[in-house]
Formats: C-alpha cells, structure tokens, sequence
C-alpha cells in the first residue's frame, strides 16, 4: 500500500487481531523476529517501511540511511505478512504538516540529548501510523530500549488503543545487535564491534555479583570498550528503567546502555537488568 487511503480500505475488512511492525526497512534478523512475532499473536500482520525524515538530525546521516525494498517485501512476504505500507514522505506529512507530538522528560536524556528532536520525529510518525493502522497490538524491539518506553508513554498519555509490545534483541553470533547500520561497517570496524555486548555483560555480571554503584558499572563498561582502540565511546549510562535517570545506586530495575562510534558509524546497544 502506498497510500493512508489505501492502507485504510485495505485494512476494513482484515481479521482481527491486526498486528503492526513498524520499521524503516533493510530487514535483518532483528525485525524478523518481531514479524514473526506479530505473525504469531495476530490475525493480519502490517509491516510498515518509511525512513523518517523527521527523526534523523542530520540530512547526510538520512541520505546513506541504507533502502532495499524489493528485498524487504521479499522478506515480509516469506514471513507471511498480510500488507506492506510503504508510503512516500508526501504522503505521510502532507503539504503544511504543522504537528509534533513530543514526549517529555523521558525523550529529552540518553538518545533524546544526543540526537535533539530524535524522539519527536518517533513519536509523530508512530501516532500516525497507530491511527492508520488501528492495530490491537504493536511491536517493538528492545534494542531501541528508550524508544520503545517513549512510545509506551505517548500510547498512555494519549489514550491510543494500540498495546506496546516489546521483543528481544536479536543479535549477531559473537553478539552485536543486529542493526541496519552495521551494513556501513569496514571490515576492521565490523570485528570491534561486539566490543559493544562485552562491555554490557561485563557490567551485568558486576551487577549480578553484587555491585551496586552506578558509576562502578559504568567504569566497567568504558574500561571494556577502552580496550578496543576502534570504539569511541559517545555515552555510557546506567538508568532507571522507569525514567531513565541516570543512578547513583542500583536499587531496582535498570538499564545498561550506550552509544558508540566506529569511524562513521554510530551504534546503541542496551542491556535491560533487575
Ligand atoms: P528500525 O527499522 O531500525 O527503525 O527498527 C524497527 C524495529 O525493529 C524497532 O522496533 C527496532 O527496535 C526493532 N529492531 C531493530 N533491530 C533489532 C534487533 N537487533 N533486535 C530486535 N529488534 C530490533
């Protein structure tokens, strides 16, 4: 489907429950499984391919943001995927788009400090897509830990009959989360980068044998990735994983979680913990 009318008509008469994935293409594993997922627990499952303009900061970072979607519908459709919505950016923000949603607090740390009007730009097009889709159930990857609570967030706040669900991150056998970025990896930056998921469970087993300070685990975790000379550390943190407040003790559920760059490249990595 190419267009909201079309997606609307289409999606009239589909058997409930309706289950939608939301993604900006160049499917990997990672979006695979939430595919499957919704496939499972759904009647007719939506995927969605747009590449947000409104979310990337930089216009370069958008421009080589990698697009393949004849293998993605090659994909979708092995998956068993009711109906693709892959619409142009016109059609998602009309002529005179004049609206934000913007969540507060929670998007404005980690991603939301680093990448300013990141999580404007998500939300906007994912309460779109919500009311387009009208769907029971919507699926998001742990991978993206904050975007995943700031859309949770905007769903409550705003009353959306969606329910959140979140899934697993996939990750490659030596442990980088899959993401579509790793395709823009060198060779040597592709060997560092499970440096990434080292780093992580090695503050997660600080944490599970007992260490409470947070700066002790994120000592941890810069001294893992310091000993890989491609990774530039951009942030390390240990959050609430209500507010995502960076802690001073670990007194409760927390995330682990960062961003780091190789060469050009950069990728976030989470660890959820008790
Ligand atoms: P994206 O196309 O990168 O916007 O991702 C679309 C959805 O797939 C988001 O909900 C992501 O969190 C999820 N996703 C991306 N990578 C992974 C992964 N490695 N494991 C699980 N979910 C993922």
């Amino acid at each position: 489907m190419r267009t909201r009318a079309e997606l609307r008509e289409a999606l009239a008469d589909a058997p409930r429950p309706v289950g939608l994935v939301p993604t900006m293409g160049w499917l990997h594993e990672g979006h695979r499984a939430l595919i499957q997922r919704a496939h499972d627990e759904n009647a007719t499952t939506v995927v969605s391919i747009f590449v947000n303009p409104r979310q990337f900061g930089d216009p370069a970072d958008l421009e080589k943001y990698p697009r393949s979607e004849a293998r993605d519908i090659e994909i979708c459709t092995e998956e068993g995927v009711d109906l693709v919505f892959a619409p142009s950016v016109e059609e998602i923000y009309p002529p005179g788009f004049d609206t934000t949603v913007k969540v507060g607090r929670l998007a404005e740390v980690l991603e939301g400090a680093a990448r300013p009007g990141h999580f404007d730009g998500v939300a906007t097009v994912v309460a779109i897509l919500f009311d387009l889709v009208g769907a029971e159930h919507a699926y998001f990857g742990q991978k993206d830990a904050q975007q995943l609570l700031v859309i949770r967030r905007m769903a409550l706040d705003l009353a959306l009959p969606t329910e959140v669900i979140a899934h697993p991150t996939v990750r490659e056998p030596d442990g980088l989360a899959m993401s579509s970025r790793n395709v823009h990896l060198t060779p040597e930056e592709r060997a560092a980068a499970p440096v990434i998921d080292r780093a992580l469970r090695a503050a997660r087993s600080r944490h599970a044998a007992g260490e409470r300070s947070a700066e002790a685990l994120r000592s941890e975790m810069r001294r893992v990735l310091g000993e890989e000379p491609l990774a530039r550390p951009e942030y390390v943190s240990v959050a609430d994983m209500t507010t995502l407040q960076e802690l001073e003790t670990v007194t409760g559920p927390a995330l682990l979680s960062m961003a780091v760059r190789f060469g050009s490249t950069r990728l976030i990595d989470n660890e959820p913990i008790e």
